[in-house]
């Protein structure tokens, strides 16, 4: 680190929002060389999402699947800011970002703005509430650290509170229902988790009252999962239907309130459901500053579901503005693998920017000279025009994975053409190695390793923090 090039009024300033999967994807693949690279994100670590739902009831520990973003940036070859802050604001008239600390304790410089050449935007979604009354206030999302700690703290709560003495019947099977809402893969990954838990832990930490566990799964759809093929769907209900995880499928939750949800059945019924707590999973929506950013660009940003991009992720619309992720509208599906790959194509292209900004310093130098033969000036033309050719980017889809519970995974992979299908305890093997092997660092890989081997010795720890 001692040795990274300092800032260079000369070069380009390049402005990155976010550490998550598509900027830590760019960052780690982008050559600095030729960019003064600024990043804000109000998060100081990139957090492996795809083991998030282990978080919840204790089988990985938090800060086994985070990696601060320094981390990257400080073996880059020149210097990168990094500011724990949230963007408030894109002009991408005077291409300017406007960010702030919004930390407990932001000390004394208040908002900041800075201009951009180049701004990679990668804040990705925010929860999905579809405007339901109560979901903020009494459910738990399952989309950053903190929601995890949540659920954790909460879950151990209700079953501590039902353990009370003279707790009433009727309050013990509230508190020990625990409702999940959407069956994408996030509801569904967590509801194994809580399975196993039950199994694992809970009956032997609170035998009284482990049997009195129940789970459901709301989806206003007619299956869980829609994105797998039918026949791992087939295999996730039934799996669920053995673990006695109750799944209510084209069921809308229409209301939530402190101890129940709403909810209208396909027969246009209207039940209460009392819980004890509720983690809501239906998907995500635009943050706020993207709205306005689409708010700025109204004639090029049509799309309420995100960013248009053309086929180079350059936003519709503005000049020097990429975006990458989950914020964008495109032919894919949120995932983290879409993001990463984008996140590496764009890192590809500022590669290409870079070479051809040097390229065009080294040209305009020899024809300064003009002693030089044309056959040195041709030559890096040519290059010039080589690197000025872009590709446009491709998405290659690796498989879709997800943890159903009980040493069960699904694994939906393309396989010469086909779709190669399996479910079941060789499938959970590999769903363990792929994402042990995707990992960010040699230290996450260790930690979750050992938190995998703790819990299989110890069991998970029941303390309430
Ligand atoms: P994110 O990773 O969400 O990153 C957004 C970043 O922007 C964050 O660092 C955030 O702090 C920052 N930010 C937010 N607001 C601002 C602001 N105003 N200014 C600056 N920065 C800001 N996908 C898969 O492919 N496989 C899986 O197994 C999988 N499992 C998942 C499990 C869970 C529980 C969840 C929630 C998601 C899962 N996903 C999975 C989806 C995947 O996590 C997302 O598609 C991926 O994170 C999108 O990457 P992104 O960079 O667009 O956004
Ligand atoms: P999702 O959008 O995939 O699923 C949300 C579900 O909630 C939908 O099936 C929807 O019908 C349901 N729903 C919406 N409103 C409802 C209501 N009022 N009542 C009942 N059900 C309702 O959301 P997700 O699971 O959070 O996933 C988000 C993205 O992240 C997806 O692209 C997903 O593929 C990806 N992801 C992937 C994995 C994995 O591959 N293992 C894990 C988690 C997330």
């Amino acid at each position: 680190p001692g040795d990274q090039l300092p800032a260079d009024p000369e070069k380009p300033t390049l402005v990155v929002l976010g550490s998550g999967w598509g900027a830590t994807s760019f960052l780690k693949t982008l050559d600095t060389e030729e960019f003064n690279v600024v990043v804000i994100s109000p998060r100081n670590y990139f957090l492996f999402t795809p083991l998030l739902p282990s978080v919840t009831v204790g089988t990985l520990e938090p800060r086994s699947i985070i990696q601060p973003t320094r981390y990257i940036t400080r073996h880059k070859k020149r210097k990168v800011d990094v500011y724990e802050a949230e963007a408030q604001e894109v002009d991408p008239i005077k291409k300017t970002v406007t960010f702030q600390d919004m930390s407990d304790i932001r000390g004394a410089a208040g908002s900041v703005t800075i201009p951009y050449d180049y701004l990679v935007y990668a804040v990705g979604c925010e929860n999905q509430t579809f405007g339901i009354k109560g979901v903020p206030e009494y459910a738990c999302f399952l989309k950053e650290l903190s929601d995890a700690d949540k659920v954790r703290t909460k879950l151990l709560d209700c079953i501590e509170t039902a353990a009370f003495k003279n707790q009433p019947e009727s309050e013990i099977d509230r508190l020990m229902h625990m409702v999940v809402v959407g069956g994408g893969p996030t509801g569904v990954e967590y509801a194994g988790e809580l399975h196993d838990f039950l199994i694992d832990d809970l009956k032997k930490w609170y035998p009284e009252i482990a049997d009195r566990l129940r789970i459901t799964l709301i989806e206003a759809l007619p299956n869980v999962l829609p994105a797998f093929s039918k026949q791992l769907i087939q295999y996730t209900e039934s799996t669920f239907a053995e673990n006695k995880i109750d799944v209510l499928t084209r069921t809308m939750v229409k209301d939530v309130k402190e101890r129940s949800v709403v909810v209208q059945d396909a027969n246009k019924e209207i039940r209460e459901i009392p819980y004890g707590l509720l983690v809501w999973a239906t998907g995500n929506t635009s943050r706020n500053i993207t709205r306005d950013l689409m708010g700025k660009l109204t004639s090029a940003q049509t799309q309420r579901r995100g960013l248009l991009v053309d086929d180079y992720l350059r936003l519709l619309g503005a000049d020097g503005v990429y975006a990458v992720g989950d914020c964008t509208a495109t032919q894919y599906a949120p995932t983290a693998q879409v993001a990463s790959q984008q996140g590496i194509y764009l890192a590809q292209l500022f590669g290409k920017l870079g070479q051809k900004a040097k390229l065009e310093r080294q040209l305009a130098q020899l024809r300064s000279q003009g002693d030089v033969g044309s056959a040195e000036i041709e030559g890096v033309v040519k290059k010039l025009n080589r690197v000025s050719k872009l590709t446009e980017f491709h998405y290659s889809h690796q498989g879709s994975l997800a943890y159903i519970g009980s040493e069960k995974a699904i694994a939906d992979l393309p396989f010469f053409n086909n779709n190669l299908a399996s479910g079941g305890g060789a499938a959970m093997l590999f769903w363990r190695s792929a994402y042990i092997s995707t990992l960010y660092s040699v230290r996450n890989r260790t930690l979750v390793l050992a938190d995998w081997a703790k819990v299989k010795i110890f069991g998970r720890d029941v303390s309430r923090e």
